[in-house]
């Protein structure tokens, strides 16, 4: 008995985070108690199925299929089930009991953040969420509270394992994508369906929240522009080295000023062209970072495990510390914040550079008339490399960058470039971004 008031918390899910959440609750009582000043309680453990093998040997009687029944008379909810039902349900459910919520569901955060956060606002409770972007990378956190006070200007990150896993084989390993992705699977860095996280589903769910965040304003998650890796190609990796540049899959999120001089918002996921010497292109393998400018603390970088159950645990159990706290000393939870209410611009109004590899014919006068494309858009190139490759019959090889242009005009050149004479193919297109 350590004099402590019991705090009780009641577990969604006991897979492979919740098992390990558990497993911390319950091994590091005494000194979470003494952090916290009241003891956290574990009152249930809701699962599916109570035979199932777990990860973790947990007390058979804390486990029941009954989390409605569980979330009612909780402190504080750790949702870890993953979805959308019942898990959104469950929330609302524990909010109206004045239950703190913590969860580490970026798909449901992505989707009903904003409502999640309204229905805590108003019964002044805290809903938490550390972990649903970047596992156990601090990065909510320091967007929402240690950066409250300065003025974000642009988030670029890697938070997507899997696809980091598949990008840095080819770089590193000179893998063609399919055996990188045969690895990866091999490796259980991929899901049986792996779209969610190739197709740049997973990086634009947390792409939104970040932007959410960053930048005070509702982003939905279909506003996000969304490409995945699946046409990156060895040939575009190795190109990208040569040129001293690394490719990665990056969720953006910026401020910009459209065309119009409208302040807005963009959110957007692609694979994209890092120098080599911009701290993200040392992410490798299955690590996660989120590098964040803003006017005032300059770059900062945030690295480390972007999943795995120990590791995420260690992001809800922060959540799960800093809630039980307030239950202790009382008051009201951080209300979500959307007063900036910026517009979202789409991918036309976002200025960047691009990488354009073409394959022309080798002929007097095809470079002209490419130069006069590029300038008929206002698109000015700042490097041009033309080799003929051994065996080619009639066709160089140029590879232009490009200073940086309005996405529109960019794509609007590139389209001209396909349907001109000169131009035999346009065989890659990669936007660069960290710079400035
Ligand atoms: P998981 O291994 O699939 O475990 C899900 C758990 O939830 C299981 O214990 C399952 O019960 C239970 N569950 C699912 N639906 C339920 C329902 N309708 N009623 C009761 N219990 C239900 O998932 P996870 O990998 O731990 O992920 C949990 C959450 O953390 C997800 O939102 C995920 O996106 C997020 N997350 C995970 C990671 C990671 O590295 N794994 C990283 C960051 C964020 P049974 O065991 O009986 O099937």
């Amino acid at each position: 008995m350590n004099g402590y008031r019991d705090l009780r918390v009641a577990l969604l899910g006991c897979g492979s985070v919740g098992a390990q959440v558990a497993r911390l609750i319950l091994d590091h009582g005494d000194e979470l108690a003494a952090r916290i000043g009241a003891n956290l309680q574990l009152t249930g453990i809701a699962v599916r199925d109570i035979d199932a093998p777990r990860d973790v040997e947990l007390p058979r009687e804390l486990f029941t299929t009954d989390a409605e029944q569980l979330v009612l008379g909780a402190d504080v909810v750790v949702e870890l089930m993953g979805g959308i039902e019942p898990a959104r349900s469950l929330i609302l459910r524990a909010i109206e009991g004045g239950a703190d919520v913590v969860t580490a569901n970026k798909a449901l955060i992505a989707a009903h953040g904003p409502e999640l956060s309204e229905a805590a606002e108003q019964v002044g409770a805290q809903l938490s969420y550390e972990a649903a972007v970047a596992g156990a990378i601090p990065i909510i956190r320091p967007l929402r509270e240690s950066l409250a006070g300065d003025h974000v200007t642009r988030v670029l990150g890697i938070v997507n394992g899997s696809t980091n896993y598949i990008l840095d084989r080819m770089d590193r390993f000179g893998d063609s994508a399919e055996d990188a992705m045969r690895v990866a699977a091999e490796l259980g860095y991929l899901e049986a369906d792996p779209t969610l996280d190739v197709e740049g589903y997973d990086a634009a769910q947390k792409a939104t929240i970040l932007a959410r965040i960053a930048f005070h304003t509702e982003v939905p998650v279909d506003s996000v522009y969304r490409e995945g890796i699946t046409r990156v190609t060895l040939a575009q990796v190795e190109a990208a080295k040569h040129a001293g540049y690394v490719i990665k899959l990056l969720a953006i999120a910026e401020r910009l000023t459209a065309a119009d001089g409208t302040e807005g918002v963009s959110a957007r996921v692609y694979p994209a062209l890092i120098s080599r010497d911009h701290p993200l292109a040392a992410v490798h393998g299955g690590k996660n970072a989120v590098f964040v400018e803003a006017e005032a603390a300059g770059e900062l970088m945030f690295y480390g495990a972007g999943a795995g159950g120990v590791e995420t645990a260690s992001a809800v159990l922060g959540d799960l510390v800093s809630a039980a706290r307030r239950h202790v000393v009382g008051g009201p939870g951080i209300p979500g914040s959307a007063h900036a209410d910026l517009p979202i611009l789409p991918i036309g109004e976002v200025t960047t550079s691009y990488q354009i590899m073409l394959e022309v014919r080798d002929e007097a006068g095809v470079l002209a008339t490419i130069a006069g494309i590029l300038a008929q858009h206002g698109v000015s190139a700042s490097s041009v490399e033309q080799s003929v490759p051994e065996g080619s019959r009639g066709t160089a090889s140029l590879v232009i960058g490009t200073h940086r242009a309005r996405e529109a005009d960019l794509a609007a050149t590139v389209e001209e470039l396909r349907d001109s004479e000169a131009v035999t193919a346009v065989t890659s297109v990669l936007r660069l971004e960290g710079n400035s």
